[in-house]
């Protein structure tokens, strides 16, 4: 369910995402990964919406509405996702960013799953799990008008002291 964080004003909806970083799925060298020992090592919530494509609920993220100096890193693998630098507060309930840390951190895929709407999903590049979704063209006062729509429980923030 859900994913979907439409925010009140936007003029996004009735059009489909296209990001303007269109590079769905790489070659990139995923990392196997155990699955029981990821599930022993994490929260229930965290490896539903890791593994399972699932959203925390709205509003409920630790991260949501830090504005804590540091890069935030893949709960399964410490790949560096996003930093601070890009985050804005979008109001729709879940840590916002304007642009990953590079193009190959993240890798795009098209999600049908709440069709005709398309929306496209955002994986970490490394270990393939789930981590949010990905909108553009919402007007948003950022430098890419994109909205990348992070689950909080996906990731962890190392602060920078
Ligand atoms: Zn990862």
């Amino acid at each position: 369910m859900g994913g979907d964080c439409k925010s009140p004003g936007s003029a996004f909806e009735g059009s489909n995402p296209s990001p303007a970083t269109s590079n769905t799925r790489r070659s990139i060298e995923i990392e196997p990964i155990n699955e029981e020992e990821l599930k022993a090592r994490l929260d229930p919530l965290s490896y539903s919406v890791l593994r399972e494509g699932a959203t925390e609920r709205p509003f409920t993220g630790e991260y949501n509405d830090t504005d804590k100096v540091g890069s935030y890193r893949c709960k399964v693998c410490q790949n560096v996702l996003f930093t601070s630098e890009t985050k804005f507060h979008s109001g729709c309930g879940w840590p916002s960013f304007y642009a990953p840390t590079a193009d190959d951190a993240v890798t795009l895929i098209e999600d049908r799953s709440l069709a005709p709407r398309i929306r496209t999903e955002v994986r970490c590049a490394k270990c393939d799990s789930h981590l949010g979704h990905v909108f553009s063209g919402e007007g948003y006062d950022v430098p890419t008008d994109e909205r990348w729509c992070i689950n909080s429980v996906a990731m962890y923030l190392e602060e920078k002291k």
